[in-house]
């Protein structure tokens, strides 16, 4: 039976079976990259919580996890491009291998940020793997060492990915029905 938040899905894009298999298999490249060393996982906040969680299990190598929340200045027209820290790192990373775990790849704008700002804190490498990358919208020169899924140039929500703060506890990565928008 579908769930009422579910009847709000136009279609699934990646299915959560697609998900599982995908996420093991960039665990193990992973763990092939970092073997001997032990590196910091950083989820961004919040849409990477859930592929973090499984993210980190699919990798068994001795590693932390740490937590970072930017968010992008808005202006009326259009995103400014300039993003600020809303839940800065806990913790000196001088030294670490980092690996960002993020959602979605879209502009670019909060990776180019956050690579930059992971330098100035004195991060040893920066390693970027994202679950979803749109690069139909990319306005920055950034790419991902790792990509989960190629996504066309449509919202999608589930698996950690918001609408309104909402759908992040569909399992799967889908698109919502245009009355959900206008509503
Ligand atoms: P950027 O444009 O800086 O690359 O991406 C900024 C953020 O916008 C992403 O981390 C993600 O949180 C959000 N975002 C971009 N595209 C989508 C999308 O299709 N769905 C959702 N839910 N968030 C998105
Ligand atoms: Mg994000």
């Amino acid at each position: 039976m579908r769930s009422e938040m579910e009847q709000d899905i136009l279609k699934v894009l990646v299915t959560e079976e697609e998900l599982k298999a995908r996420i093991t298999e960039l665990g193990e490249e992973l763990y092939t990259r970092f073997a001997g060393r032990t590196p910091l996982f950083l989820s961004v906040l919040k849409g990477s919580f859930v592929f973090m969680a499984d993210l980190v299990r699919a990798c068994q190598l001795k590693s932390d996890v740490e937590f970072i929340a930017v968010s992008s200045y808005e202006n009326a027209t259009a995103s400014s491009g300039r993003v600020k820290i809303t839940h800065d790192l806990q913790q000196d990373i001088t030294g670490r291998d980092v690996i960002i775990v993020e959602d979605i790849l879209d502009s670019g704008n909060t990776l180019v940020f956050l690579k930059q700002y992971l330098m100035t804190r004195g991060a040893a490498s920066i390693t970027i793997v994202t679950l979803l990358d749109k690069p139909s919208r990319r306005t920055k020169a950034i790419t991902a060492d790792l990509a989960g899924f190629v996504v066309p140039n449509e919202f999608v929500v589930g698996y950690g990915l918001d609408y309104c703060q909402q759908y992040r506890n569909i399992p799967y990565i889908g698109v919502l029905k245009p009355e959900v928008y206008s509503a």
